[in-house]
């Protein structure tokens, strides 16, 4: 009798992994195309070639990233769906090779408690204006995150107060807490693109709300689907990779 079994590939068993980020976001697999041999195979049909075993195609995947021969990188595709608060996503959206839908707050009123709300408040960096070293106190902190709830609270009641009122929900919404409302997207990049999107935004001076996001997309997905492009990524385009940011 034929064993019809076949044993799950990497692709089936990352299709639909939701990850956990922030306090209340993640993001999670919608679809791949393509893998380690398809950049091989893409880089070989310059002489109409395909596969020449494992040591020799990841040889050649290593050359390709090295030199920066970057376009048979762009044969993968990988496809998210993903909640974040929109102070990530105002950075996100920067990175213009990325295709992108979002929830529109026109059509679906807002839901209550969908806030980001930090687990400790990092304070400014005194050489670097665009960073933060150090967190305030717990004391302080706790202080300061009560204020930002009962500020939440405050500004969703206004906005239900606007919807009762009937004003359209593209109006009400300038009540909410703008940059801490999260949102859910769509989103498709290619391989190298999305290397260069971690490239910036794993690194230490890229902003906490983001960082994870980019940790979360490599750990959880780029690493398990392309792992030979994560060690060659980890040899030549970023050497040192730190642990996770906590
Ligand atoms: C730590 C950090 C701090 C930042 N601070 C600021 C800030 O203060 N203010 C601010 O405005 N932005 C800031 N940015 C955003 C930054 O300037 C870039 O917009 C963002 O990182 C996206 O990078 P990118 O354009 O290379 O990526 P993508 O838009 O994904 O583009 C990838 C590459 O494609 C090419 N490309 C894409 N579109 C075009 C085009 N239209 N013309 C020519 N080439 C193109 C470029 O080579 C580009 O590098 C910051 C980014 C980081 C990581």
């Amino acid at each position: 009798m034929l064993d019809n079994t076949t044993s799950p590939t990497p692709r089936d068993q990352l299709l639909g992994k939701r990850v956990d980020v922030l306090d209340q976001g993640w993001i999670e697999l919608q679809d791949v195309m393509g893998d380690d041999l398809a950049i091989v195979n893409a880089a070989r049909v310059s002489f109409l070639g395909e596969s020449k075993g494992p040591d020799r195609d990841k040889k050649l995947l290593f050359y390709l990233l090295q030199h920066r021969h970057t376009s048979p990188f762009e044969q993968v595709e990988f496809k998210f769906r993903c909640h974040a608060p929109l102070v990530t996503w105002w950075q996100w959206v920067r990175h213009r090779t990325w295709h992108v839908n979002a929830q529109s707050g026109r059509y679906t009123p807002f839901e209550e408690n969908d806030y980001y709300t930090p687990g400790t408040w990092r304070l400014q960096a005194r050489d670097n204006k665009q960073a933060s070293e150090g967190e305030l106190d717990e004391t302080a902190a706790r202080a300061l995150t009560d204020k930002l709830l009962a500020h939440y609270e405050r500004s969703f009641a206004l906005y239900q107060e606007a919807l009762e009122a009937g004003v359209a929900r593209e109006m009400a919404r300038l009540f909410l807490p703008g940059f801490a409302v999260y949102y859910t997207w769509v989103l498709k990049v290619d391989a190298h693109n999305l290397m260069h999107f971690l490239r910036l935004r794993m690194a230490s001076d890229a902003q906490h709300e983001i960082r994870v996001y980019a940790w979360a997309i490599y750990e959880h997905f780029f690493k398990p689907a392309l792992p030979w492009t994560a060690e060659a990524f980890e040899t030549f385009i970023m050497p040192g990779l730190g642990p996770l940011p906590e």
